[in-house]
């Protein structure tokens, strides 16, 4: 990489609208974006919608849902605008006519009429003689005349690159340095399709350079794309950018690729998601999810997992991307995600956790819900813990809990029922319900009934919250408010009562 490149940093993230946007996209996108805000440049969102017959229709609201929660602005592209659009491809048809003629024209890519069934039936041969198969270049020099006369039949052609059929191309990555290809082993691509469409390889290149795009970070899986591309590139004559193939993201086992057609599963047989929309319902935070895909390839530079994107930026380098393919270690994003949950300021996790109890159908107000982050944030591992955890601090609904879920380990019916009149009593006693009261008054009494504090505790436990995994006792008991917490105890001793 040249310096003369970084001073005026452009990367893009080109992804073609087809569904929702997968996890691996959502890296490319992100090591893109620190790589231009490292530099202090721009990050462009283009949009490659050019192949028509897998365009979903809803998938370019979803993509942009999905940049923005993970906090990818882009400088330029759909909704933001910028003065090298637009950037949508179909919306610029013109373009790439206008330059595969061009192409043509100078002699560097030629119009073939051969018909799908021909290019069947060459492959066909080709695999009888066992070669690999490939158009066999039958139009690339044919005569005026041919031509017209095919143009006669009304047959309309698609435009052919003219490869070099011999020597060698070379080709530079910023992360994999160089390598040489042989011509006579690459195909003449179709760059524009009868229906006037461009291929991939003539849009990435019209639209990379008229966007002066510095640096391509794209899937590896584009690799052997580049002579082809770099070849398209001289025969415009255009300098061409830095690139970098980013590796790619396998399974937990390291066995294959991330794809939705063979979810991959971790260590207990659950399904790991592999779209970004599955994680967002999850209860992932973007700041865990970026950090956790910044690390599968990237490295920080010194052992450190856990850092904001603010740090990444700073620290962004290609030097560090590493080429081997990576795995996706499922087991680090728990880990990592409640990190960053407890890294949040409390009035921030409040929000966010205010509106994950709002999408599962909790009247939950924020004041309330600020209340309970002190008793959750250092418990959780997704912000959607707090339903389980949590959930009956916000639903007056209350159902009382069977008593063999109230009887602790050594205990029976009657000595749990006798522990939660005397723990009503005692707590019934204090004018001043702070958590700090309850604990003493409770730990004086355990010790009384000789009884074990995780004995009573748990029992009261069960009585007050309905479970028996929650929040810190007395700080939840605080919350739920006297009169509700004597209630319970008082029901579920008289449930207890009844049975012995
Ligand atoms: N539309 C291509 C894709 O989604 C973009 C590849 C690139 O970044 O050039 O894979």
């Amino acid at each position: 990489m040249t310096d003369s490149t970084l001073h005026r940093v452009r990367t893009r993230f080109a992804p073609s609208p087809t569904g929702s946007l997968h996890i691996g996209g959502l890296r490319t996108a992100l090591f893109n974006w620190l790589f231009a805000r490292h530099h202090g440049g721009s990050f462009i969102l283009r949009i490659e919608d050019t192949d028509q017959k897998r365009l979903d229709p809803t998938a370019l609201q979803t993509l942009m849902e999905a940049l923005r929660w993970a906090g990818l602005q882009w400088d330029e592209g759909p909704e933001v605008g910028g003065q090298y659009g637009p950037y949508v491809q179909s919306e610029r048809l013109d373009l790439y006519r206008q330059w595969a003629n061009w192409l043509v024209e100078s002699d560097k890519a030629y119009q073939c009429y051969c018909s799908p069934e021909r290019l069947q039936q060459v492959n066909r041969e080709k695999e009888a003689r066992k070669e690999p198969p490939g158009y066999d270049r039958r139009c690339r020099s044919l005569t005026p005349e041919q031509r017209a006369a095919y143009e006669a039949q009304g047959i309309t052609p698609v435009i052919r690159f003219k490869m070099p059929l011999e020597g060698e191309t070379v080709v530079r990555d910023a992360i994999r340095g160089e390598s040489v290809f042989d011509n006579a082993t690459q195909q003449d691509a179709v760059l524009l399709k009868s229906d006037g469409f461009p291929t991939y390889h003539l849009a990435v290149i019209i639209d990379d350079h008229f966007m002066q795009i510095s640096h391509v970070m794209r899937a590896i899986e584009w690799f052997p794309s580049f002579p082809l591309h770099a070849q398209i590139w001289q025969a415009f004559g255009w300098e061409m950018p830095v690139y970098a193939h980013l590796p790619v993201m396998l399974n937990p086992n390291g066995t294959g690729k991330m794809s939705k057609r063979n979810p991959p599963k971790d260590k207990y047989g659950n399904l790991i998601p592999v779209m970004v929309h599955d994680y967002m319902r999850a209860g992932y935070l973007p700041e865990a999810m970026d950090n956790f895909l910044a690390n599968i390839g990237w490295n920080f530079g010194d052992e450190r997992e856990f850092f904001t994107m603010a740090e990444a930026i700073e620290r962004f380098s290609l030097e560090r991307i590493n080429p081997a393919n990576s795995a996706f270690p499922v087991e680090k994003l728990d880990w990592l995600n409640g990190e960053h949950i407890r890294a949040l300021p409390p009035d921030e996790l409040a929000r966010r956790l205010q509106a994950v109890l709002h999408d599962a159908g909790f009247e939950a107000s924020f004041d309330r819900v600020r209340q309970v982050v002190p008793l959750v944030q250092i418990r959780m591992k997704r912000l959607t813990d707090i339903i389980d955890l949590a959930g009956f601090l916000f639903r007056d609904d209350f159902a009382p809990p069977p008593p063999e879920e109230l009887i602790q380990e050594k205990m029976d019916a009657a000595s749990t029922a006798l522990a939660l009149e005397r723990a009503h009593a005692a707590l019934a006693g204090l004018d001043d319900f702070s958590h700090a009261n309850q604990d003493t008054a409770l730990r004086g009494l355990a010790d009384e009934l000789k009884l074990k504090p995780k004995q009573l505790f748990g029992a009261l436990r069960v009585a007050t919250t309905g479970q028996r995994v929650a929040p810190p006792l007395f700080e939840t008991n605080e919350l739920l408010g006297k009169d509700v917490v004597l209630e319970r105890i008082c029901k579920a001793a008289e449930s207890l009562a009844v049975q012995s």
